[in-house]
């Protein structure tokens, strides 16, 4: 069970951040994932007035804010325009219209959890990560980086000639993944990013050019075998390692498949 002493709105970023540095305190966003935990905690930090629950575009660049839900990326006009509705595609499946109404962005980010579709989906765009005292980081160095106790304020996307597909593998519907899958194309890279291994979200460029102008089926297998050969799976309940490789490569496939067609309309 969780335990809370003591629950305070914060005022500013800076109060939250202070009051984070004690490791007995804890920033709550939906509170989903922390209410399955056993744990005492002192204060609970509140960021709910701070305004961070708007998705904004600007000039060049869309800002999501950590108290974003994954109901609002699930429904937003800007995003699902921007990323031809793979933004709803990789949050649509987790749980259910309650929990998404709840969870937020910041929660889904800031643990850098190992089956997160959340992670996968912000790693394709290459965003960056707003944190109040380590600045603004792209995804990626977040996603590698050691927890420390940082308030993560926003989530940063820098508009670019974009498409993007998003697809996961459940056992079940509203399961964890087994697998999550977003192939994307900003300016002239194709990246493909896989998480869910069950380890966290990786990121691979096609560095050896096997992608040729057309996406030919052909062309595409060949980066398919290449990354499934590549990345690192393990096994979980949910599934084998071997499985996770085999269903890469049919998720990589289709994925680029569907960014073809996207590409042509
Ligand atoms: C049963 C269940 C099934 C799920 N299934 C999926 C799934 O299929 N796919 C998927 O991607 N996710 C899944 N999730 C994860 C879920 O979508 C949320 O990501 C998760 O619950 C955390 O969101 P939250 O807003 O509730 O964060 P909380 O539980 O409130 O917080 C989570 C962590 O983030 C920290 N935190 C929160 N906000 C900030 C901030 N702004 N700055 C710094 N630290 C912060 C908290 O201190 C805490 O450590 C599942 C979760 C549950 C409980």
């Amino acid at each position: 069970m969780l335990d809370i002493k003591n629950y305070v709105k914060v005022q500013s970023l800076e109060e939250a951040y202070e009051l984070c540095q004690d490791r007995k305190n804890i920033i709550i966003g939906g509170m989903l994932w922390l209410k399955m935990q056993n744990r005492s905690v002192e204060t609970a930090i509140d960021l709910c007035d701070l305004g961070l629950d708007t998705i904004v575009e600007k000039e060049n660049e869309i800002h999501v804010g950590a108290m974003v839900t994954l109901r609002q990326l699930e429904q937003d006009h800007l995003l699902n325009d921007y990323t031809y509705g793979a933004m709803k595609e990789s949050v649509r499946h987790i749980v259910g219209v309650q929990f998404r109404n709840l969870a937020t962005v910041g929660g889904s980010l800031f643990g850098r959890y190992g089956f997160s579709d959340v992670l996968t989906m912000f790693m394709a765009l290459d965003a960056y990560v707003e944190l109040y005292h380590g600045g603004i980081i792209p995804i990626q160095e977040f996603a590698n980086m050691r927890p420390t106790p940082d308030v993560l304020v926003r989530i940063i996307i820098k508009k670019s000639p974009l498409h993007v597909v998003y697809m996961s593998q459940r056992n079940t519907k509203t399961d964890f993944p087994v697998l999550t899958c977003a192939v994307s194309q900003i300016n002239s890279d194709y990246t493909c990013t896989i998480g869910a291994r069950p380890l966290k979200a990786v990121t691979f460029k096609d560095e050896n050019h096997l992608l040729d102008s057309s996406l030919s089926d052909e062309s595409i297998e060949a980066l398919a075998n290449d990354i499934a050969q590549k990345a690192v799976f393990g096994s979980n309940l949910r599934g084998s390692a071997d499985y996770r490789r085999r269903i890469s490569k049919v998720l990589i496939r289709r994925a680029f498949q569907q960014l073809r067609e996207e590409k042509k309309s």
